[in-house]
């Protein structure tokens, strides 16, 4: 039953975070993130409406995908190896964290149609965070933007943890910004914006967020294993 209410409260927040924001709450997917969570708790979800799913792991992906026969799109939100490009391309409707060539190439080679995808752009100066950097991410998108097979729809981050979600703020902007810039460079549209988790979803609709990956707030906490 939690699931559920979390699921229902999330749903009214973006909404009203939406109307704030001046934008109609349809421009907004709410990603669950179930990430370490049973097939169960999923199924859970998306009979509280939920749709959209995103999981980090391969194999774990792989896994739910099998277990459950529901009518959900599902997302990877993960870093991925290109060595496990296989189990993942064509298998999902976006992968949000796309950030060499090499991985788009994978993906689009072992997908059987089209594989949307998204550039991640490390923005918080983290070193150890996979993504691009907001210097080289033009360059990068360009040569995503060329791979067969695959389709550049736009960016992704994830910005440095914080207790304070205004923190975020300057982050998401930027990264709002540099698809303003990427898009008139390469004459994309790149419509989608994946930024904002638990903590700072609501900051992230109002800088413009097209897609929100929310774990914890829909979920519970997970095991500090991952
Ligand atoms: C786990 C995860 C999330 C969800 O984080 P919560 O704080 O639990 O909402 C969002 N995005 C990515 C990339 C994640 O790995």
């Amino acid at each position: 039953m939690t699931i559920a209410l979390n699921w229902a409260a999330i749903r009214a927040k973006v909404a009203a975070a939406c109307e704030r924001a001046g934008r109609p709450a349809s421009d907004v997917t709410i990603v669950a993130v179930s990430k370490t969570h049973p097939a169960s708790a999923i199924a859970e979800a998306a009979a509280a409406g939920a749709v959209d799913f995103g999981e980090n792991y391969a194999q774990e992906l792989a896994g739910k995908q099998a277990e459950l026969v529901l009518p959900i799109r599902w997302h990877f939100i993960g870093r991925l190896q290109s060595n496990k490009a296989k189990l993942v391309a064509g298998k999902v409707a976006l992968v949000h964290a796309v950030d060499s060539l090499g991985l788009a190439v994978e993906l689009g080679k072992r997908s059987p149609s089209v594989q949307p995808i998204l550039l991640a752009v490390n923005l918080g100066g983290e070193a150890t965070k996979g993504g691009v950097t907001g210097e080289t991410a033009l360059g990068v998108a360009r040569e995503l933007a060329a791979v067969a097979n695959v389709r550049l729809d736009g960016l992704m981050t994830l910005p440095p943890p914080s207790d304070d979600p205004a923190a975020s703020r300057p982050v998401f902007e930027a990264l709002r910004e540099l698809r303003t810039r990427i898009a008139g460079e390469l004459g994309l549209a790149l419509p989608v914006l994946s930024m904002g988790m638990s903590g700072d979803y609501e900051v992230a609709i109002a800088c413009g967020a097209t897609h929100v990956r929310i774990g914890t707030a829909i979920f519970g906490s997970r095991p500090a294993l991952h």
